[in-house]
């Protein structure tokens, strides 16, 4: 199994480039551009949507890989109006498919689903179409539970492949079929029969996150190993990035969306992520009493009241949804101008993708994460497995660092290529340009183990709190040091620092438990040179001593130790 995998892998590698299918000689091509203009009205076709349509009208198997709002449904609605012949979509979710089904409406396009709630006489429609010569249906949507559990659905598409009316299988979210990817759904697993039931017959799996190890897996489970992949760039230009710091106080971060909300996003809509169920509720609530028009969504909540709240928000009844994760999939409203994350969220996959469904037109709009350390700790200490730790801690340098570009940090996770010009200044960083320098905060460094060493000989664990608390001469005397000097920076940049430290090793995150609750406690990392001089580049000035400009020429290996340890 495991040289079949490999021998796949090197499959994906040796793919030659799509270029041949980006021609404009196809019998189809001048039709496609017909298609595109007059019946949706777009201008042009955008990167890899032309590619994908012309190798799956030329029946090869693709699967294009391509960000959430890269225009994924086009690479199938448009060749089904080709042919005019059947193109079956499976489709994840119910409620993705009927919104699907009311925008192929207003484009006066003949499409239908069959579900468990579909009348006898939809049903009796739908099976004819799949079998009747002049039949005008193009595309019918089911879930994979469908294919799974109707035999009689499964005769008819029989049938319908035996007449040559199936021109295309389209398989949406093909992420969903591999235990490796984030989604996985069983069912998915009955999809690996089309390729041997239906010879001949294209098809094409649509995804927003495969890594490697998943596209392996799809091509596996789907039979699909001769199948092109076609892969666009995982940048979205219009995205602007940009990471805030969150106050400790509540109604300091509601200042701040309220002002956001009434002012800059004012009459445009927007989602606000938060990380449980209570600070959703509770950030609606304090946002509503501000005199703003917004609900709360959560999983907690029947489907009906989902189903509600989603459609008003698509009607601009609410400007924005104050939702936690559950907020997702099949949310693609286009005109989303912003996404706020009024907590850090558990995984540079969860930022990409939450912060993702903004923008979906193309117009510019703009990210928002609210940065706290504490936000951070508490991630981490509520994770459940080594990898939730690992994902959640691989969001720290894109909200701490303070000079490289957000959108290059993003490109580096996900493998992308990347090229210094790709942000044209659509983060903060690459905008505001501002001047960083180096700061010697060994001694900083020093003082928190001096402060740990100290309580842990009161066999006391510090949480941030307390460490803070030590470090400024406040709160409890039995932890402090009055030898030690206050810093003389503010208290958020002293986080900033501990962040900083427990990002390049030298401190380390102690995972606890209550009654109730887990608590992250800071203590010495393991890793690293006691001796060790410890630079920290930073956009304002930090109270600590700045370090002379040779070692700035010598930044690179001040920054070797983290990316060691990365790889480990
Ligand atoms: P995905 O499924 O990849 O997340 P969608 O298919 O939902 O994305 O498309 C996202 C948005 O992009 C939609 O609003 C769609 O109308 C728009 N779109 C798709 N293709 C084009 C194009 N060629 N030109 C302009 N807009 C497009
Ligand atoms: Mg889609
Ligand atoms: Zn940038």
């Amino acid at each position: 199994e495991d040289l079949q995998s490999q021998y796949s892998l090197a499959k994906i590698r040796n793919r030659p480039d799509t270029s041949e299918w980006i021609e404009t000689k196809f019998e189809w091509s001048e039709n496609l551009l017909k298609l595109l203009r007059e019946k949706f009205k777009f201008e042009k076709f955008r990167s890899k949507q032309l590619a994908a349509i012309n190798a799956t009208l030329s029946k090869e198997d693709v699967l294009l890989l391509m960000p959430t709002g890269g225009g994924k449904s086009l690479v199938y609605q448009l060749p089904a109006l080709v042919n005019k012949r059947l193109t079956l979509v499976i489709s994840p979710l119910i409620s993705l498919i009927e919104d699907q089904l009311i925008a192929l409406k207003n484009l006066d396009i003949e499409a239908a689903t069959l579900n468990s709630s579909s009348t006898k006489e939809e049903k009796k429609y739908v099976h004819s179409s799949m079998t009747s010569e002049t039949a005008k249906l193009n595309l019918l949507y089911v879930t994979p539970e469908w294919v799974a559990k109707s035999k009689v659905f499964m005769t008819y598409l029989q049938k319908c492949f035996d007449k040559g009316y199936l021109d295309r299988i389209v398989i949406d979210e093909v992420h969903c079929c591999s235990t490796w990817g984030h989604d996985f759904r069983p069912e998915y697993n009955h999809l690996g029969f089309f390729k041997s039931m239906f010879p001949g017959v294209p098809i094409l799996g649509l995804t927003a996150t495969a890594t490697m190890s998943v596209l392996v897996d799809i091509q596996n489970m789907l039979s699909l190993t001769d199948a092109l992949i076609i892969t666009a760039p995982f940048n979205r230009p219009n995205l602007f990035y940009k990471v805030i710091n969150k106050p400790s106080d509540k109604s300091d971060c509601l200042d701040i969306l309220e002002k956001l909300l009434k002012n800059k996003y004012k009459n445009q809509s927007g989602i606000i992520y938060s990380s449980t169920i209570k600070e959703c509720e509770d950030l609606s609530e304090g946002l509503k009493q501000r005199g703003l028009n917004v609900k709360y969504y959560h999983a907690q909540l029947d489907s009906e009241a989902k189903k509600i709240i989603h459609r008003r928000w698509l009607q601009n009844k609410y400007q924005a949804v104050v939702a936690t994760i559950a907020f997702g999939m099949g949310i693609d409203k286009p005109d989303v101008r912003f996404v706020i994350h009024h907590s850090i969220p558990k995984s540079m996959e969860g930022l990409y993708q939450e912060s993702g469904r903004a923008g979906r037109d193309g117009k510019q709009s703009d990210c928002i994460l609210m940065f706290n350390l504490s936000d951070f700790l508490r991630n981490v200490s509520m994770a459940s497995s080594k990898t939730e730790e690992k994902n959640s801690k691989s969001i720290l340098e894109y909200c701490l660092d303070q000079k490289r570009c957000r959108r290059a940090i993003i490109a580096e996770h996900f493998e992308d290529k990347w090229n210094q010009t790709d942000c044209d200044k659509m983060c903060d960083h690459c905008k505001y340009q501002r001047e960083i320098s180096y700061f010697n905060v060994t001694s900083a460094l020093q003082d928190i183990l001096n402060l740990i060493v100290l309580a842990s000989n009161k066999e006391i664990k510090l949480t941030l709190n307390k460490l803070m608390s030590a470090w400024f001469q406040s709160g409890a005397k039995e932890l402090r040091n009055p030898i030690l000097k206050k810093p003389k920076c503010s208290k958020e940049q002293a986080e900033h620092i501990i962040g900083f430290l427990i990002f390049k090793g030298y401190l380390n995150i102690d995972k606890g438990y209550t009654m109730y609750t887990t608590v992250a406690y800071i203590q010495k990392g393991q890793c690293l040179n006691e001796k060790a001089t410890v630079t920290m580049p930073y956009g304002s000035n930090l109270g600590y001593q700045k370090v002379a400009d040779i070692i700035e020429i010598d930044s690179e290996n001040l920054e070797e130790p983290s990316r060691k340890r990365k790889k480990d």
